[in-house]
């Protein structure tokens, strides 16, 4: 599921990744474990109070804040899915399913229906029905 394409600029992604949460935050609450609520809010704050500072974007700080953005995003990524840009096109951010990059390739392509990846999770009738979804 891609978020944002076309721009590596923290001042396009930050707001676009902040909109995107609150759509995953609500499938999560009901995990009793999860945390993501609270870290969200304090993210959010934070752009707030910065947002109208153009320097701010290419300080140290800002670099920091899109790291932690981007553990938040992964956080609240749908199961056996990897929040990151999609490989070979390093502006299209979004939650892509952990088999794309998957270093068991080969395995993946043998194409047995019942063959389960032990290293992304990700089993062969699984991946055909994300396909073709
Ligand atoms: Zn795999």
């Amino acid at each position: 599921m891609s978020i944002s394409h076309g721009t590596l600029n923290p001042r396009d992604l930050i707001p676009t990744f902040l909109e995107a949460v609150p759509m995953r935050l609500g499938i999560l609450r009901g995990d009793a474990f999860f945390k993501g609520d609270k870290e969200f809010k304090r993210l959010l704050l934070e752009y707030e109070e910065h947002s109208s500072q153009p320097d701010w974007f290419m300080s140290e700080e800002c670099s920091n804040y899109f790291a932690e953005l981007m553990k938040l995003m992964q956080d609240v990524a749908p199961h056996r899915h990897i929040f990151a840009s999609y490989p070979g096109d390093s502006s299209d951010f979004g939650w892509w399913p952990s088999y794309i990059f998957c270093d068991n390739i080969d395995a993946h392509r043998t194409g047995m229906n019942d063959y389960h990846c032990i290293a992304c999770g990700w089993s062969s009738e699984q991946v055909k029905q994300y396909q073709g979804d």
